[in-house]
């Protein structure tokens, strides 16, 4: 009997080693695991998208408005923490994009700022400077394939129809290098307190890879900055 006393005791020693030292970890995996079941189960059900298209307009709404009602009851009941985030990033409003999964994390450590084509103007410049001066210490901005906004720019009737979203897209490149080119900005970067990354986004999963740049070989004087490598 001593024995199983004592194998029982040894083993939660174990348990309580392993825990104090890798459960946050197991804790977190075990999270992850959890929302991806949930991802599992609402994922095959299709009620209304573009392919799935039953509804008018007011009855999407009316679903918007209950499943609204419904998720923030669970969170009036189950609140979440605040965070002060150290990461700031930029995707393009693509639905499939999930700033959650590209993360790998459901806690709100990051700032995002999802913008048409990813292109920055002057005031989501400024937005994120006010980021890096509140305590933001990487900026990950991204692009991604199959984006509507890079394929409306090469098609011509799209070229027409919508000439700002196209003329934007044409300027992304230099808009990003204005936000480099912020003294704060280049002055936090060379002291090595801010990085920012220029990094294109695979769209069917999600994985980051270093930008690589379609115009580089057309303008040779364009600087390539530390930040897009
Ligand atoms: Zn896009």
């Amino acid at each position: 009997m001593k024995k199983v006393y004592l194998a029982g005791g040894l083993l939660a020693l174990a348990g309580a080693a392993i825990w104090a030292y890798a459960g946050d970890e197991i804790q977190f995996r075990l999270g992850g695991a959890m929302v991806n079941v949930g991802y599992r189960l609402q994922d095959p059900i299709a009620d209304y998208d573009f392919a799935h298209h039953l509804l008018t307009p007011p009855q999407v709404w009316e679903q918007f408005m209950r499943q609204n009602q419904m998720a923030s009851s669970v969170r009036q009941q189950w609140p979440r923490t605040s965070r002060h985030p150290v990461v700031a990033m930029v995707t393009c409003m693509d639905s499939r994009l999930d700033t959650n999964e590209i993360a790998g994390d459901t806690r709100r450590y990051y700032y995002v700022l999802r913008l048409a084509g990813s292109v920055l103007s002057v005031k989501e410049e400024e937005m994120l400077e006010l980021a890096a001066d509140n305590g933001v210490e990487v900026i990950v901005f991204t692009t991604h394939t199959d984006c509507a906004a890079e394929k409306a720019s090469k098609n011509p009737a799209q070229r027409a129809k919508y000439p700002n979203l196209v003329k934007s897209i044409e300027e992304r490149d230099l808009r990003f290098q204005e936000f480099l080119d912020r003294p704060n900005v280049k002055e936090k970067t060379a002291a090595g307190k801010l990085m920012v990354k220029w990094m294109d986004l695979d769209t069917q999963t999600e994985r980051v890879a270093p930008h690589v740049r379609a115009g580089a070989r057309l303008r040779p004087n364009f600087a390539e900055p530390e930040s897009f490598r």
